[in-house]
């Protein structure tokens, strides 16, 4: 038995230091991709479902890395988060993501907003709200362009200070969004205690309308209840035309999905803009 235990000991170590060996490399990579300029902002459109038009666009990050090549954020987002490593990359995510939209103003005359996603570990980092404040001054961008994505995830602590920092964003005039809106097995209740504008429906219920009734009926439900909360809703993951004209049904006031656009880089995000909003 003695022997057996060794073995299988024997047979588990590599396997764990392998893990943690990757684990180690794409931490060293991720810590000089900053100043190597190894990340990137996509940008996908989300438009009035009755309209057509184009009302924001959310920012979407991807690492371009030389050996690992495109790295999508579901990989190496878990481990920036974990490493203190969201914070910096999150401050350089607003202030490109203010950037950007400042451009599309020129293009369109329009004020599309632009939508950023915002962790939990960033959002409770101290210098957050100066880094938000100061990514739209350095940009000139009307606070009202910019709307924060934020997960139910992150009200599950029932903090006072993440109360304290919403209501700051909501005075600024910055708007605020619940992301993946249905996944996070909180309690409804924090809609009407936090200054929230919007809710993003997940993509889990969007994607099943046309085939579970249940779908249809939560997306329906959760459209009425945000509407007697006075809140914007936006479906995520729209991807055919039968799920458009469910929305559009609904009211659902906004959609964002593959039917419209997927997330494209700024240079081909602009020729959308050109193309599509002139
Ligand atoms: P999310 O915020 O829920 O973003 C929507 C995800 O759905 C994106 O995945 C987008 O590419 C994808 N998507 C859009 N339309 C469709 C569709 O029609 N069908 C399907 N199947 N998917 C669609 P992506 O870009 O891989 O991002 C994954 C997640 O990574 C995001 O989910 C967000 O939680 C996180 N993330 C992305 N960028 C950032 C960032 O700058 N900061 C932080 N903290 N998180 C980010
Ligand atoms: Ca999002
Ligand atoms: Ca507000
Ligand atoms: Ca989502």
């Amino acid at each position: 038995a003695k022997h057996q235990g060794k073995s299988s000991y024997a047979h588990f170590t590599p396997e764990l230091s392998e893990i943690s060996h990757e684990r180690l490399q794409m931490e060293s990579r991720m810590r000089r991709a900053l100043e190597l300029q190894e990340f990137e902002l996509y940008f996908q459109p989300i438009v009035d479902t009755a309209t057509g038009k184009l009302r924001a666009a959310e920012a979407l990050l991807r690492w371009n890395n030389p050996v690992m090549g495109l790295v999508m954020p579901d990989r190496f987002i878990p481990l920036a988060e974990e490493t203190g490593l969201i914070v910096p990359i999150g401050e350089w995510v607003l202030e490109q993501a203010c950037l950007a939209a400042t451009g599309w103003k020129a293009i369109t005359g329009q004020d599309i907003g632009i939508s950023v996603n915002v962790s939990p570990r960033q959002f409770r980092d101290p210098g957050f709200t100066k880094a938000v404040m100061r990514a739209l001054s350095n940009n000139e961008l009307a606070p009202k362009r910019l709307e924060l994505e934020i997960t139910e995830r992150l009200l599950l602590d029932n903090s006072i200070e993440t109360a304290e920092i919403l209501r700051e964003m909501d005075s600024a005039g910055i708007r605020l969004s619940v992301d993946d809106f249905g996944t996070g097995y909180s309690a409804l209740s924090y809609l009407k205690s936090y200054p929230f504008d919007t809710l993003k429906i997940d993509k889990s219920f969007v994607q099943d309308v046309m085939k579970e009734s249940e779908d249809a009926t939560l997306v329906r439900a959760i459209i009425n209840m945000a509407h007697s909360l006075g809140l914007t809703v936006v479906a995520e993951g729209v991807e055919d035309e039968q799920q458009t004209h469910f929305l559009q049904q609904e009211g659902c006031d906004f959609a964002q999905g593959y039917f419209y656009s997927r997330p494209l880089p700024a240079g081909e995000f602009t020729e959308w803009l050109r193309t599509n909003h002139r």
